[in-house]
């Protein structure tokens, strides 16, 4: 059960503080009856409402998990014309929209949805998902610097977290390292500018895990639906 003017917003009628006004005014009915309490509470599942005689459609919420490739920016629309995300869930109708950001540049695990609260707490910092990276990087990467990745790099922004910070391998030839990076914030570009600050810029970056869902199973470019299990294990 839910507030009316919840599940009224939730589909998209007006914002939630409207469409207590069109409750109060007497517009909205519940199985065919007036409703004018504002705290009444309806099962948006099983209840028919409607809004000046017009029946709400509520979207049933919806979570996928892209394997999103390199070339591809994390937007609903982009104002140059580039390629978003959205245009890889081709058969998804519901309005939804990614959850957090991953640069146009890099790829991997991006979830998606049309829960506005869940996409909420999954971005929250107090979440502490863990955001598990697989970085190429210029150089030799050393112990010090994977060792100052872990305590705690000074950027613009002030210090970042404790993180994890192991080196894969070394490519002698093209002298380039191969990391992993667990993190458990989000700001903006923040692996590119940990590993630009220890001396070795990133050259590829792709996410490898989000919490415990992997790309395990999702091609690059191909998604896949969260089961109930994972959806309610984020939470
Ligand atoms: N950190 C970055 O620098 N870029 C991303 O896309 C994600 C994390």
């Amino acid at each position: 059960m839910e507030r009316l003017q919840k599940i009224m917003a939730r589909a998209g009628v007006a914002s939630r503080r409207k469409c207590e006004e069109l409750i109060a005014a007497g517009r909205v009915k519940v199985n065919g009856e007036v409703i004018r309490t504002l705290g009444f509470k309806a099962d948006p599942e099983r209840d028919e409402i409607e809004v000046d005689g017009q029946k709400i459609v509520l979207e049933k919420h919806v979570y996928f998990l892209l394997n999103k490739p390199v070339g591809y920016i994390t937007s609903v629309t982009d104002p140059q014309g580039r390629k978003t995300v959205l245009d890889l869930m081709e058969h998804v109708k519901e309005r939804i929209y990614p959850v957090g950001r991953l640069d146009y540049d890099t790829s991997g695990l991006l979830l998606l949805t049309n829960d506005g609260a869940f996409a909420n707490r999954i971005m929250h910092p107090r979440h502490e998902l863990d955001k598990v990276y697989e970085a190429v990087v210029k150089g030799r990467i050393g112990e010090e610097a994977l060792m100052r990745l872990c305590k705690g790099v000074m950027l613009e922004d002030g210090m970042t977290a404790p993180a994890q910070a192991e080196r894969l391998s070394y490519d002698e030839r093209n002298r380039r390292s191969a990391i992993r990076l667990t993190i458990h914030e989000g700001r903006n570009r923040q692996v590119r500018r940990m590993c630009e600050a220890v001396g070795h810029p990133v050259l590829k970056l792709k996410r490898v895990r989000l919490g415990f869902l992997t790309l395990d199973g999702v091609p690059e470019g191909k998604y896949r639906p969260l089961t109930k299990e994972e959806v309610d294990g984020l939470l």
